[in-house]
């Protein structure tokens, strides 16, 4: 049942969620009427995934600065989403604010290199340890362009990406495993009528016999995954997985693609410098740049090398990689501003601290009630996960996903002055965020489990 599954009984979630609605809606008149109001929007908002919050109608944000967010009707709420990790360094970080003002008046897109290129390919250099870097625009692009770097270095035709894996909007890497263990485009994706698994395959994390035997027959050029998975609640990897995966990718001839885009969280040369990986490729994106859209994506040596090999024997045309606002001077402005100034060793310490004890924090709250869930955690990234044991792999993950029951405790969080992502119980700690602001989480949380348990 519901209840021994989640330790919450479904009249509870019911009771919490109808008192939360009648505040949320009784004190904000002005939200309500801005959502009639945007009337040419589709679904009246500006990206459709702002309906999925657990609003009833969407939060409108008239100020976001720092880890502090104010509504149209006044609303103060401290911040944990952070824009589900692209306002990781926090809202508007001063260098970047002033970069991306001064940089407004010299120019915003060019499509050619401004004095920061040069400092900017450096500073990827020195902080994570690749040798060669291009910029893009969103961590989606710079993942489907180092996979197509991939396949025309290996001359390969497929990728293996892990269950439950969220790369972007990249089209081959919706595919999953579902619960009779079938391979299948993955449930909810829209107008794709490829079976992507032709040239897709997906594993379970964590299981290094299944992806020896998806490498077996060499013809996978890349394998795609985050260091830690965090877009299944959080799946930490098992001691020996990481060093495993990279044997094995090694003597297939296989490429290894870390996507950092979440896990940057862990420190500031993200968790391959915090744990020594040696990926081929390297992709990181949302706060990379301080909030301005860019992502980078860094190869190494070789990879670099048989790249423009592969670019020189190919005819002359469109490669399929870059776009027109990538690498613009805007985005050089910010990115440098936010690898020199903003995500520093200082900051990351700042971050860690407060996660750290925002984890021990929640994990009392969760003690006190009683329930079987645990609190994991990626240096600032902190995820109460409602499972009793860490989790081992994406389908794990899926068994312990209760949509009504995830909404309700977001939107009585939302009315006690707090947010933390839409997407399962993710929370952040930025630079700006406060000792005192995690304590109003925890206290939040504290009484909002006692409301479901009591
Ligand atoms: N990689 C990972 C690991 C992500 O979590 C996401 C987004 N959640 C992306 C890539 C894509 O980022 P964007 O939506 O900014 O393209």
């Amino acid at each position: 049942s519901f209840l021994e599954r989640s330790g919450v009984a479904p009249a509870r979630v019911a009771a919490l969620r109808s008192e939360a609605e009648a505040l949320y809606l009784g004190t904000r008149p002005k939200t309500r009427a801005a959502a009639g109001a945007a009337a040419h929007l589709l679904q009246g908002v500006p990206m459709h995934w702002m309906v999925d919050w657990s609003t009833p109608v969407p939060l409108v944000v008239s100020e976001a600065t720092g880890a502090r967010l104010t509504d149209i009707d006044g609303h103060g709420y401290d911040d944990f989403c952070l824009g589900d990790t692209a306002a990781l360094f926090g809202h508007g970080p001063a260098p970047v604010a002033e970069a991306i003002s001064r940089q407004a008046h010299r120019g915003l897109a060019t499509m050619l290199p401004s004095p920061d290129a040069a400092a900017v390919g450096d500073l990827l250099n020195a902080r994570f340890g690749l040798p060669y870097w291009q910029i893009a625009t969103t961590a989606t692009d710079a993942n489907r362009f180092a996979l197509r770097a991939a396949r025309a270095i290996t001359g390969r035709p497929r990728i293996l990406i892990f269950d439950g894996a969220y790369h972007g909007a990249v089209d081959e890497t919706f595919v999953s495993i579902s619960a009779n263990g079938r391979v299948a485009n993955r449930a909810g994706l829209l107008g794709e009528p490829r079976d992507l698994t032709l040239l897709t395959r997906v594993v379970p994390f964590n299981d290094l016999d299944a992806v020896e035997t998806a490498l077996a027959d060499n013809t996978i050029a890349c394998v795609i995954t985050e260091p830690v998975m965090t877009n299944c609640a959080m799946v930490l990897p098992q001691p020996g997985f990481h060093e495993g995966l990279r044997e094995i990718t090694r003597r297939h001839g296989t490429l290894l693609l870390i996507d950092e885009t979440h896990t940057l969280s862990t420190g500031p040369g993200g968790y391959t410098r915090a744990h020594g990986l040696e990926p081929d490729l390297f992709v990181v994106g949302k706060a990379i740049a301080g909030g301005i859209p860019a992502a980078v994506w860094g190869m190494s040596n070789e990879a670099a090398i048989r790249l423009l090999q592969a670019r020189e024997a190919a005819p002359a045309g469109h490669s399929g990689m870059g776009t027109t606002l990538s690498g613009s001077p805007l985005q050089l402005a910010a990115l440098r501003a936010t690898l020199e100034q903003v995500a520093t060793d200082h900051a990351y310490a700042h971050m860690e601290a407060l996660a750290k004890h925002l984890k021990a924090g929640l994990a009392g709250a969760i003690n006190e009630v009683g329930l079987p869930w645990h609190v994991a955690r990626c240096g600032a990234r902190v995820e109460v996960v409602r499972a009793p044991a860490p989790l081992r792999d994406g389908g794990q993950s899926r068994a312990v996903n209760f949509a009504a029951l995830e909404a309700t405790i977001h939107l009585a969080l939302l009315v006690r002055g707090v947010l933390i992502s839409p997407f399962h119980d993710m929370m952040l700690t930025s630079p700006a965020t406060t000792q005192a602001q995690v304590d109003n989480l925890i206290a939040a949380t504290r009484d909002v489990l006692q409301r479901l348990t009591a």
